[in-house]
C-alpha cells in the first residue's frame, strides 16, 4: 500500500502545495528531482528538498515494515541452507549453514576453518534435484590458504556421493544433473579472489556489486588470535567482538585433545550445542561411531530421497 503524502510530517503549507500539485502518494513524488518537485508545486527548492528528505527517510521506514512475520518465515524457508557433509553439524545448525545470513566461523590455526569453507564452496553447487542449492561461489581468500588440489579432492568426493545416489535411484533427473555436476564444472563456478588486506577485500566487493547482487552467499571466517593481558592470555576472534554483531551466527571450531569439535555459540534460532567432526581425505565429515548402524558420517543430501546404506562412499 502506498502511503499518502498528506500523512507525512511536512510543514502544512508545503504539504498542501504538494497535494494540490497532484502528488498524492509517496510513489508520485519519490523518484523526482528537487527542481521538478519545486517547479510543479510552486515552492522553493529548499522547501522541496526538505520535504523529499522527510518522504524518503520515513518512506523507507515504512518499506521496512511491509512484511508480515508469515512472509518473513516463508522467505527464510525458501532460502534454505548449505549442507556441510557433517550431519551432526548440519543438525545443530538447523539443516546446514543458512543462506542469506552471515555465519562467522572462528577457531585456532589448523582446526579446519578453511577446510569447512572449501567444503561449503563445493556443496553449494549440489544440484537441486539432490536437495542442493545449484549455486555458485565467490571465495575471498585473505590468507592465501586456498589450495586448489584440496578443492579437487573435496569436489570429487561430492560428485562421487551424488553419482552413487543416482545409481541407487535410477531417476532421470539425477542422471541429467550428473552430466553437468563434474569436478571441473564445480571448479569453474568458484570465483576466486585473493586479498592482501582489508582495503583490497572491500575494493573487490565493490567491483563485484552487480555480481554479488545475483550470487553471493557470504561465509565469514574469523581467525583466532592471542590477546595478551598482564596476568593471562586469551584466545579470541581476530576480527574482534564488534564483528559478533554483524554475523547472524557464530560457529567456533576448537580442539579437545586430539579431537576436533564445533560449537554453535550464537544463533537466533538454534540452541548452543557442540558436536565432534573430523577432516578426512574427502573433506569435512562426521566422526565414525562405534556402532555402524548408528553411523551418521554418511550424509544425506536430501532426507526425503534417503539413499540406501550401501549407496554412499
Ligand atoms: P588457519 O587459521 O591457520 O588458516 P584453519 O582453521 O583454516 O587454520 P585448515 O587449513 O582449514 O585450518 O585445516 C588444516 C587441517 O586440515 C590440517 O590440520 C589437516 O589436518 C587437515 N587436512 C587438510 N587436508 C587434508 C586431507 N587431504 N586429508 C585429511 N586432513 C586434511
Ligand atoms: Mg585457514
Amino acid at each position: 500500500m502506498q502511503r499518502e503524502v498528506g500523512s507525512f510530517p511536512i510543514a502544512p503549507s508545503i504539504r498542501a502545495r504538494l497535494v494540490a500539485a497532484g502528488f498524492h502518494t509517496l510513489h508520485d513524488v519519490i523518484d523526482l528531482a528537487v527542481s521538478e518537485v519545486a517547479g510543479e508545486a510552486g515552492i522553493s527548492e529548499e522547501a522541496a528538498q526538505e520535504a523529499l528528505q522527510i518522504l524518503k527517510r520515513q518512506g523507507s521506514d515504512s518499506q521496512i515494515l511491509k512484511h508480515t512475520a508469515l512472509e518473513l518465515l516463508e522467505q527464510e524457508q525458501a532460502q534454505g541452507c548449505i549442507i556441510t557433509f557433517c550431519s551432526a553439524l548440519d543438525e545443530i545448525l538447523g539443516g546446514g549453514v543458512p543462506l542469506g545470513k552471515i555465519t562467522e566461523i572462528c577457531g585456532p590455526p589448523g582446526v579446519g576453518k578453511t577446510q569447512l569453507c572449501m567444503q561449503l564452496a563445493v556443496d553449494v553447487q549440489i544440484p537441486e534435484c539432490f536437495g542442493g542449492n545449484d549455486g555458485e561461489t565467490v571465495y575471498f581468500d585473505t590468507e592465501s590458504s586456498f589450495r586448489v588440489e584440496r578443492l579437487v579432492e573435496i569436489a570429487n568426493a561430492c560428485v562421487l556421493h551424488c553419482s552413487l545416489i543416482t545409481q541407487a535411484h535410477q531417476e532421470e533427473g539425477h542422471s541429467l544433473a550428473m552430466q553437468r555436476f563434474t569436478a571441473n564444472n564445480i571448479l569453474s563456478q568458484i570465483y576466486y579472489f585473493s586479498c592482501q588486506d582489508y582495503i583490497e577485500l572491500l575494493a573487490h566487493i565493490h567491483t563485484l556489486k552487480d555480481f554479488l547482487a545475483k550470487h553471493l552467499k557470504v561465509i565469514l571466517t574469523n581467525q583466532m588470535t592471542t590477546r595478551i593481558e598482564p596476568r593471562e592470555s586469551f584466545l579470541v576472534p581476530a576480527l574482534g567482538d564488534s564483528w559478533a554483531h554483524a554475523a547472524t551466527s557464530r560457529l567456533t571450531l576448537h580442539w579437545e585433545g586430539m579431537q576436533r569439535y564445533a560449537t554453535l555459540c550464537k544463533s537466533p534460532g538454534q540452541k548452543e550445542s557442540t558436536i565432534q567432526y573430523q577432516i578426512t581425505h574427502q573433506g569435512f565429515r562426521d566422526v565414525q561411531t562405534a556402532h555402524p548402524e548408528m553411523d551418521s558420517s554418511k550424509p544425506e543430501i536430501n532426507p526425503r530421497k534417503r539413499p540406501r546404506e550401501d549407496d554412499t562412499e
